[in-house]
């Protein structure tokens, strides 16, 4: 069945759009419908000029048909998928379900992008045959750039289509899956976002400024850089807010929802309007070149202040296990920050996993993938202690094993082998043929060598561009897959080599200098080469 690439997304705002674009990006044949013509067009023409930008080529653009979901029936109609994007209202999403129920092909995938809201509710009066097609595809965003898809089968789900749904995710659409179970906000926002909310709250009760939090819950914890607060303003505080309410509304029996209604901050935001990036303002607000900041005590904004946390600082450079460790113990306001925010969230992730997830490498590859946290609660539990983080069974999750796998601890107390993923092995794993200063050359198989970049963030500074030009110009490599085992794959030319050369007056080093990128450049063309880009 999942062997056709037509697909209609319904619904072009945030996530469609983007979803629309992802899809069309590799290959896909995409229709984007909305409530009318000129609104899908307007909702399309933000879309082109999203940053990062939704698409790798901006003529791609063109090739997705836009509709209207009233005169355009036929683009639903000939879909062998229709992935429903729409608001995240109920009984919205459930007309447009009585309506997709007629019209698309009785072989056709049905998904919904709901952030949260449960299956089960969305499959109500539905018949027997769209029930046993229709899941949840949950994408994130944005989708060209966070590869993680929760998918969510309901009670009738045929599971035959979900095991080729998975593969046809992974393999076909460039997702990476996680199977969630069908509660409200499934894995990533019931406990992302409670996750979220309690960082805003800890905040408040602590008195701590947004700026020291942000730096506080960013990559000291092995997060990204925009921390708690800035991410807040990234996803929306409306958007934040309507999740919260679900889950409010819907797990009643969790002592710990109660959290997400104890921020002052994020109703008096939503209430000025100051909701985020989207309305220009939200905890930061851009004036002129730089940003000033929300005081959370004062409730006005006020000049950005830098952070005095040297320890944090000098901790960053750790790796991540010892981050952790001596960030609890510090002994002054921002150890008792981490205290207060990390280990509840820890704690509150243990108590919630059976019921949402399947095992805690989902878990946290949730976490991981969806957030972009260096290692999700599980792994992090077990860098920290079980004890220390006040977890009775002082279990440990992950377990090495003696011949290099590792296994999960299952939730029903037993060690299990996770099933091997032959198609997602990282680059280290490939048998080193010769490392350099700036690089590894590794045997990929079929006489394919990968050249991967070793320099910080994959910098490609002189002496990488020597030594790569010294190898090419051997002729040894015949087929060449050029990456990084770095952070990310490249941050670009190593910029402090200009800086320097031109304080030096050395200009005509710095000639030479992009003489010797360029030559390297053509090496590259006279080899069958692939860069695999990527971070
Ligand atoms: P959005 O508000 O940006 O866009 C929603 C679109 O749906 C609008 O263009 C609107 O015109 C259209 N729409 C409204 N009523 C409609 C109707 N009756 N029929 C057809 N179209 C209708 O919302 P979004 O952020 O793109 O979210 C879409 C879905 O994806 C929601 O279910 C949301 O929970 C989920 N989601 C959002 C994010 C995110 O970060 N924004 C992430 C994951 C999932």
């Amino acid at each position: 069945m999942l062997s056709g690439h037509k697909v209609c997304v319904v619904g072009a705002g945030t996530m469609g759009s983007g979803i629309a674009a992802h899809l069309a990006n590799i290959g896909f044949s995409v229709s984007l419908l909305d409530v009318s013509y000129e609104w899908v067009q307007g909702a399309f023409a933000r879309a082109k000029s999203a940053r990062p930008p939704h698409f790798y080529i901006p003529g791609t653009a063109n090739t997705i048909k836009l509709g209207s979901i009233q005169e355009d029936e036929h683009l639903i109609a000939e879909a062998d998928w229709v992935c429903e994007a729409i608001v995240e209202k109920l009984d919205t999403k459930r007309r447009l379900f009585d309506r997709i129920e007629l019209l698309a092909r009785p072989d056709a995938l049905i998904s919904t992008n709901t952030s949260g809201l449960q299956l089960a509710l969305l499959n109500v009066g539905r018949g027997e045959a769209f029930r046993r097609r229709f899941l949840g595809t949950h994408f994130f965003n944005p989708p060209r750039h966070l590869k993680l898809l929760e998918l969510i089968p309901t009670a009738d789900t045929d599971p035959g289509l979900m095991e080729e749904a998975v593969k046809f995710f992974e393999t076909q659409c460039a997702r990476r899956v996680v199977l969630a179970k069908d509660t409200p906000g499934f894995i990533a926002n019931r406990f992302g976002m409670w996750s979220m909310f309690f960082a805003v709250r800890t905040t408040e009760k602590l008195g701590l400024s947004i700026e020291e939090v942000d730096m506080l819950t960013g990559p000291l914890i092995g997060r990204p850089r925009s921390g708690s607060f800035r991410l807040n303003d990234l996803v929306g505080l409306d958007v934040m807010q309507d999740i919260a309410s679900n889950l409010l509304e819907r797990c009643t029996d969790d002592p710990c929802v109660k959290f997400l209604r104890e921020t002052t901050s994020i109703p008096f935001l939503i209430e000025k309007g100051w909701i985020g990036g989207k309305a220009g303002q939200g905890y930061y607000k851009k004036e002129g070149n730089s940003f000033v900041s929300f005081d959370l005590t004062t409730r006005a904004y006020r000049e950005r202040r830098e952070p005095e946390l040297p320890k944090v600082k000098e901790l960053e450079r750790q790796p991540l296990h010892v981050r952790l460790r001596e960030g609890l113990e510090m002994r002054d306001e921002a150890g008792e920050y981490l205290r207060e925010y990390l280990l509840p969230t820890l704690r509150y992730a243990d108590s919630i996993k059976e019921e949402i997830s399947h095992n805690v490498r989902d878990f946290d590859r949730v976490m991981m993938w969806g957030f972009g946290w260096e290692a999700g609660p599980f792994a992090m539990i077990d860098m920290i202690g079980a004890d220390k983080v006040g977890i009775p069974e002082k279990q440990v999750f992950y377990q090495a094993h003696h011949d290099g796998a590792e296994k999960v601890l299952g939730f029903d107390g037993v060690y299990f082998q996770p099933k091997p993923e032959p198609d997602y092995r990282p680059l280290s794993s490939y048998p080193l043929i010769q490392p350099f200063n700036t690089f590894n050359v590794r045997d990929l198989g079929d006489g394919v060598k990968s050249l991967g970049l070793t320099t910080k963030m994959g910098v490609i500074s002189p002496l990488a561009v020597k030594e790569l030009t010294d190898y090419l110009s051997t002729g040894e490599a015949k087929r060449i897959v050029f990456s990084s085992e770095a952070k990310v794959f490249s941050a670009g030319f190593d910029l402090s080599f200009f800086i320097q050369k031109a304080a030096e007056n050395a200009f005509d080093e710095i000639e030479e200098g992009i003489r010797n990128f360029q030559n390297l450049g053509k090496l590259f063309m006279q080899t069958p080469s692939v860069a695999a880009v990527w971070g």
